[in-house]
């Protein structure tokens, strides 16, 4: 066949929904990339976009002749819903990048799953729908989607295939995007129109149980393959998306997503089978976190293996501020010693210790500009007698897991001696995932005895040489991403459910 006309697309957000909107500026200084260099920055040697975005490039590149229409991926770090005008100036160029473009054979959208956006609880639904009115019903639509993210059936109408995210933390963005462009080549080349199926069973767990190193979540992700195997053919895709519940929308809840070849009772029987099993054993979806007390007095304890906490109710990757301070606080007020506590989003303290210089020595204060809006209910002042250690312009490349071989600008950077703990203070709101936080800055993780990281469970992939999944501990801290979910009222999300509603009976089926 001819080469086959594909463009390029996406928007990408994980919206919390009791964070701060995002605005123009959230998507300007991650990614925000059009046509020439959009494709430019996928086939660069460490792109700074999304990993899938790149290696779907990388992948139709590989497989033969092709004619890409780069038109804009935008990209925000997750915060609350997306303002309505940035959602319309990125829906609306879009729209014209496509009807520009003529006649596509094909579309790859490049999304999260979990946006929210001021005016609507389904922005990735409805930018899918708009796409598919752009280009109209013969062009094949594919999608990668973050495996937190919340399915919509209108997503599923609007898509050919959806290829979600199978590891938690997130590693095989690389296979995933080669996964949609392998099965577009192949669909296009043989005529294929698969057909999706989509099942919704009540369940809304919190991001710390789903892991995908274990059950159940893991063990649903690995039934979902099997079966896919087992069935030959049939089947190109089983996706097991486990939600954001931050999001608080009526498409939360675990989505089974099925692509067929062609059969879609197929797709629907093997849909209803997988949200079937995660139903029995919705009882797993919960997890029980560590205190405070708790994480202090294993920091000072000296017979003890070393540890590494996630400060998990601050995690920046899920919409959290990153400046929450109690963690911080208790472990200075306990005096615990050979701490290593990432990464502290102050750009007003990054910017004093780069003033003063390495050596110096002064009051370091955190949230010196401490806002009264809800969302930074839990970004308290602290200060602290301080010893600049390090500091670094941020522009680094990630060495392991999420981030491995990604271009990321952190902005001005500084590490700082907090008598026995070293904190590193960032200038971008970035998750910190990648041990490159504290290399940038000298600090070795192995002289550690208690790393902290504000990061919900990307970290565990970016610091496994060092912990083993013994010697990794979730803290029950304050913050927008608390996974103690009688914390929060959620206003959107469909009730009954497990386990907001420990008794809730999915009457869909019968079951429960
Ligand atoms: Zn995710």
């Amino acid at each position: 066949m001819r080469e086959p006309k594909v463009a390029l697309l996406g928007m990408i957000l994980e919206s919390n929904r009791f964070s701060r909107p995002a605005d123009e500026n959230d998507f300007r200084s991650l990614t925000w990339l059009e046509k020439e260099a959009l494709l430019d920055e996928a086939r660069a040697a460490t792109p700074s976009l999304a990993t899938e975005f790149a290696a779907f490039v990388r992948a139709m590149d590989a497989t033969g002749p092709w004619h890409p229409v780069p038109c804009t991926l935008a990209a925000s770090h997750p915060a609350g819903p997306v303002e309505r005008s940035v959602f319309e100036t990125i829906a609306g160029t879009i729209e014209n990048q496509l009807a520009a473009a003529g006649p596509l054979d094909a579309v790859y959208i490049c999304n999260h799953g979990a946006m929210v956006a001021e005016h609507t609880h389904d922005p990735d639904g409805d930018l899918m729908a708009r796409v598919r009115a752009a280009v109209g019903p013969e062009a094949l639509i594919v999608s990668t989607l973050d495996l937190h993210g919340n399915i919509s059936p209108k997503m599923v109408d609007a898509c050919d295939l959806i290829v979600g995210y199978r590891t938690n933390p997130h590693v095989d963005m690389i296979e995933r995007g080669e996964e949609a462009a392998f099965c577009l080549r192949r669909c296009l080349a043989s005529g294929t129109r698969p057909q999706l199926a989509l099942a919704k069973p009540p369940i809304v767990p919190a991001s710390v149980s789903l892991l995908t190193a274990e059950a159940p979540y893991g063990e649903l992700i690995d039934y979902g393959q099997r079966r896919q195997a087992e069935l030959g053919g049939a089947i190109l895709n089983v996706s097991v998306f486990g939600n954001f519940i931050f999001s608080d929308t009526p498409d939360n809840g675990v989505s089974v997503v099925v692509t067929a070849r062609s059969d879609l009772e197929t797709a629907q029987q093997l849909a209803a089978e997988i949200a079937q099993r995660a139903w029995s054993e919705r009882e797993s979806f919960v997890r029980t976190l560590s205190t405070v007390d708790q994480a202090v007095a294993m920091a000072r304890d000296p017979a003890g293996p070393p540890v590494i906490y996630s400060d998990a109710g601050d995690n920046p990757g899920g919409g959290g501020s990153g400046k929450t301070t109690e963690l911080l606080a208790a472990l200075h007020a306990s005096g615990a010693q050979d701490v290593l506590y990432g990464s502290f989003f102050d750009p007003d303290l990054a910017a004093e210790a780069h003033r003063l210089g390495v050596g110096a020595e002064f009051t370091a204060v955190f949230n010196r500009h401490k806002g009264s809006a809800a969302w930074e209910n839990w970004d308290r002042k602290f200060d602290a007698p301080a010893r600049v250690l390090a500091l670094h312009d941020g522009d680094v490349v990630g060495e392991r897991g999420m981030t491995s071989g990604r271009q990321m600008q952190l902005g001005p950077c500084a590490a700082l001696e907090l008598n026995g703990i070293r904190v590193v203070v960032i200038s971008d709101r970035a998750q910190t995932a990648d041990p490159v936080f504290f290399h940038m800055l000298g600090l070795q993780i192995e002289s550690a005895r208690c790393v902290v990281v504000k990061s919900r469970g990307h970290f565990r992939a970016g610091f496994s040489r060092w912990f083993a999944p013994e010697q990794v501990f979730e803290i029950d801290t304050g913050g927008l991403t608390s996974p103690v979910l009688e914390r929060w009222t959620f206003e959107f999300i469909p009730r009954p459910s497990f386990p907001l509603d420990p008794d809730a009976l999915w009457k869909d089926t019968g079951q429960g």
